[in-house]
């Protein structure tokens, strides 16, 4: 079983004192106690112990208790951040949840995310020939045309199908920068989603592809908004074997570098007051599996320097941030299978930008952008929610 490999760690929170649970995103408005980082890492521990001193049932058939409560958490690392002992509870859960699916468990929400990646190549089951569709085709035309740029940009599935004017807004930045840029055509899901609910196979097998789909365009640089594809590229993919040769870069660094070397000239001022959100994927170190294997750097201070170059812009910390910034609720598991507890978890978030007297709230993460602006407009509030190319892009 996964959790086997996360034993060590399932113990230590089994029988923590509990001094995480109030950060927990998830449980702080649940509020019932198997939502509990504690509780939830008891169910596996109670497996781990059952396998030791068998009874007359075999432990994986607690696996369906546990399944109730594994899900109920948006992985978004509060707890690790928070924790004396910085555990990756993250991982403990992603084990657990692997086992569940193996084993026959999985929510019914799970398993119509893996139908629909296994049939359309993303996890919201949006038709894959429809990928691109709803980005400017004029604009989507100039990158398709390019055969051999060093640049590529990663478009990700939330911006494809949903938030088209964040890959509109950096290719006018590339443009506006003279730097010639391509996309990866047969771009699927980066596969974290799927890899994060325990479909570790459905996960796998979107890796390879993409995998082979990059390396074959021979980028040099890969620029990628979305921080959930992001974090796959640079940790997940070289963990399962699929080394990827350009360099992953987030898009806020990319931006940052063009400003600093002066291609990129920020030319209108705006008026805004802006709140910045960090979205945990860049925020936190929470990578899932040997952590002596990873060493990915939290990306906390690109998107801020980013904002600041901006003429007029005034920004405003949030109380959480960086590290210790709360989830905004977007995962698609807990979208799925706990809506209410979703849209209290970004409402949070929104509570703070209010308290921080933002008008916009800035987002490095198209989920991010997409979640919050659901929550904005059925909780009728006067915010809006902008990405940082977006921002960029107004002033160009
Ligand atoms: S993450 Fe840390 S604080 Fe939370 S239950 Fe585990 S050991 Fe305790």
């Amino acid at each position: 079983m996964h959790i086997d490999e996360r034993a060590d760690e399932i113990k230590i929170c089994a029988y923590c004192p509990l001094m995480c649970k109030n950060v927990d995103a998830f449980h702080r408005h649940d509020g019932t106690e198997t939502s509990a980082p504690h509780i939830r890492n008891m169910m596996l521990q109670k497996i781990l112990q059952e396998k030791e001193n068998p009874k007359d049932h075999p432990p994986e058939t607690h696996l369906e208790e546990a399944a109730e409560v594994l899900y109920k958490t948006t992985l978004g690392g509060e707890s690790t951040a928070w924790c004396g002992e910085s555990m990756d509870i993250r991982a403990n859960m992603i084990a657990g949840r692997t086992d569940v699916v193996e084993h026959g468990y999985a929510p019914p929400a799970v398993e119509d995310v893996r139908h629909r990646s296994q049939r359309e190549h993303n996890a919201y089951g949006e038709p894959h020939n429809q990928r691109f569709a709803n980005i400017d085709s004029t604009v989507l035309n100039r990158f398709q045309d390019r055969t051999a740029p060093s640049v590529g940009l990663w478009i990700g599935c939330t911006t494809a199908y949903y938030e088209p004017e964040i890959f509109e807004s950096l290719a006018a930045i590339l443009d506006a920068s003279d730097v010639a840029a391509g996309i990866v055509e047969e771009e699927r899901c980066c596969g974290l989603p799927q890899y994060k609910l325990g479909l570790r196979d459905t996960a796998l097998d979107l890796m390879e592809h993409n995998a082979n789909a990059i390396n074959n365009r021979g980028f040099e640089t890969l620029v990628v908004d979305c921080p959930e594809c992001y974090r796959a590229l640079n940790d997940y993919y070289p963990h399962f074997g699929h080394d990827i040769s350009p360099e992953i870069v987030h898009s806020s660094q990319f931006i940052q570098t063009l400003l600093e070397e002066g291609t990129l000239e920020l030319n209108s001022t705006v008026s805004e007051t802006v709140s910045y959100h960090d979205p945990y994927e860049l925020s936190r170190h929470t990578a899932p599996i040997d952590r002596n294997e990873y060493d990915t750097s939290d990306i906390h201070e690109p998107p801020r320097e980013v904002l600041d170059s901006i003429p007029g812009l005034h920004r405003e910390e949030l109380r959480h941030n960086r590290n210790k910034a709360f989830s905004c609720g977007g995962d698609i598991g807990v979208r799925k299978m706990h809506p209410d507890v979703a849209q209290k978890v970004g409402q949070t978030v929104l509570d703070e930008v209010v308290t921080a007297g933002a008008d916009t709230v800035a987002v490095a993460s198209p989920e991010c952008k997409r979640h919050l602006s659901e929550t904005i407009t059925e909780n009728d509030l006067n915010l809006e929610v902008a990405s940082i190319p977006e921002l960029v892009a107004r002033t160009l």
